[in-house]
């Protein structure tokens, strides 16, 4: 596996030195996954492609260094840790509902010895309303459809800053879906970029979304609205 992340990294232009704790952190992975459901993904090649280095091929679309930055839903850390381990500059906040899941995150977080790594257990909706505008990055993957996520991430981007949403090339209908979510809580799309994960053919897709304005009081509404009626 060691070996594998040092050669994606080095593809995507990173150091190949965050190679090491990305092992550590994928085997811990593994390990807690025996006795909790962390993720679907078991073989260690393919956790190194399918999360590490799908996570870390964001670093191509985006300037991470120094930025504050949200990973919203991160479930097992996925695509903030291996950001932050590829990008050390990262002021990074991990969130996400499940408890069992933060717990996870902050055992991963103290054996890497990533003490500046906020693992906040809240949900999204309730953590925007009150951090409104406070990071330069939201980043996401598989949490939600987009008009959905933009509701849950755009709140928390500052006019000027940028959210990417992680999703598959079969996401035509709910990116036109999302186009007026994303245009009243203060976004625009400024771009859609397809990319393989390094390592393998899987196409994938980034919704890049500029925060143009800040995003109107009053969003975002309460999980069951937002679920019930999106934008
Ligand atoms: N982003 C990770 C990945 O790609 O491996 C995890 C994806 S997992 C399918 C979805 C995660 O989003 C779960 O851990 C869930 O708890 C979290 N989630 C869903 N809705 C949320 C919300 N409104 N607020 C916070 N977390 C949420």
């Amino acid at each position: 596996m060691e070996s594998l992340l040092r050669d994606g990294l080095t593809a995507l232009g990173l150091s190949p030195d965050a190679a090491g704790p990305m092992c550590r952190y994928a085997r811990l992975l593994l390990e807690r996954n025996r006795v909790m459901n962390l993720t679907a993904i078991t073989a260690e090649d393919d956790v190194a492609r399918l999360h590490f280095l799908d996570s870390c091929a964001l670093t191509a679309f985006a300037d991470f260094q120094g930025k504050r930055v949200i990973d919203v839903g991160t479930g097992a850390g996925f695509p903030g840790l291996p950001l932050r381990l590829a990008e050390p500059s990262i002021k990074l906040t991990l969130l996400d509902a499940q408890r069992k899941r933060v717990d996870f995150l902050r055992e991963v977080c103290a054996a890497l010895g990533l003490s500046d790594v906020d693992c906040i257990q809240e949900r999204a909706e309730v953590y925007a309303a009150a951090h409104r505008e406070q990071f330069d990055i939201a980043v996401s993957r598989a949490v939600a459809a987009l008009p959905v996520l933009a509701e849950l991430c755009l709140p928390l981007v500052r006019a000027g800053g940028t959210f990417l949403a992680m999703k598959s090339v079969n996401c035509d209908e709910e990116l036109s879906a999302a186009a007026k979510a994303v245009g009243v809580l203060g976004g625009r799309v400024a771009r859609v970029s397809d990319y393989v994960i390094p390592g393998t053919d899987i196409p994938r897709r980034l919704i890049v979304v500029e925060k143009r304005c800040a995003t109107p009081p009053g969003y975002p509404r309460a999980f069951g609205k937002i679920k019930k009626n999106p934008l």
